[in-house]
């Protein structure tokens, strides 16, 4: 089926579907001349005679709206193929380019210098109104969408291959294990004891990590995140046993599904270092 394109003849559409044009759309942007609605000009002789000839000569060029599949049901077509009724919100009269042109005429002079220079180009080279259509655009934004979403794809699996890259160089820089100082456990245990925490395990949220007195519980760790031998407090947090374990053994991408929760950790235990430098009684 013809995608609808519209031309606009002062700032008012007129619709084109394939080589048929929308006569009330041409009338009402011809300024709607009395006496000059599509019926009118369907009644009259001389196009009753124009539809005959053209019936006859016609040649293939212009092909005739009947060629045009996928319109059974929609177009009700008038015996000669020219002029035809659409249902829908396609609806109203449609008529062959050639006699719209001859219709354009009677409505006015101005209106049918435009229908003969517009309507011409636009049966000529068909390929410039693609961008004219909703169909195309909305196609084309789909296409751009699906491009999008293969680059975030790209760009986290770029994410993670930069983690692992990350951690080997870490390994080669920062080689043994160092733990964490007293004074970093306090921090961070200062904090998971804080709300929203309330001693739960900041990585999973369901298993309990601080026994009373801000100690931890036996089997949680204070896990370094990025490297082991990097034990500065923000690289740091105390995690349960069962998300110790996940993290140590299940790869960088157990731990790179954790980013969220760790950053969101360590936006804690920096709010909590600035507020100790603060009021440094406070923290103690
Ligand atoms: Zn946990």
């Amino acid at each position: 089926m013809n995608p609808i394109s519209t031309l606009s003849y002062q700032g008012r559409p007129v619709r084109l579907r394939g080589s048929m044009l929308n006569l009330a759309d041409m009338w009402r942007a011809a300024g709607r001349p009395e006496n000059r609605r599509p019926a009118d000009w369907l009644a009259l002789e001389e196009t009753a005679r124009l539809r005959a000839y053209a019936d006859t000569h016609w040649t293939a060029l212009d092909e005739p709206v009947t060629a045009n599949a996928g319109l059974a049901g929609i177009w009700h077509l008038d015996t000669d193929g020219l002029v035809a009724a659409a249902l829908g919100h396609s609806g109203g009269i449609w008529a062959n380019w050639q006699l719209a042109l001859s219709y354009a005429r009677t409505l006015s002079p101005a209106f049918h210098l435009w229908a003969n220079t517009v309507v011409r180009a636009a049966m000529e080279r068909p390929g410039d109104l693609a961008t004219a259509d909703p169909d195309p655009l909305l196609a084309h934004l789909a296409v751009r969408f699906r491009e999008l979403h293969r680059r975030l794809d790209t760009l986290e699996r770029h994410a993670a291959d930069l983690m692992v890259l990350a951690l080997s160089g870490q390994e080669l820089l920062f080689g043994g294990r160092r733990e964490f100082s007293e004074r970093s456990r306090a921090l961070l245990a200062r904090v998971v004891a804080a709300e929203p925490y309330g001693g739960q395990c900041p990585c999973c949220g369901r298993e309990r990590v601080l026994a009373e007195g801000g100690r931890l519980l036996p089997g949680a760790e204070f896990d370094h995140f990025y490297h082991r031998g990097l034990n500065r407090p923000e690289y740091g947090w105390p995690v349960c046993a069962p998300c110790h374990g996940e993290l140590t053994y299940g790869g960088h991408l157990a731990r790179f599904a954790r980013m969220p929760e760790f950053r969101a950790f360590q936006a804690r235990v920096l709010e909590q270092r600035r507020r100790a430098r603060q009021c440094p009684g406070d923290a103690m």
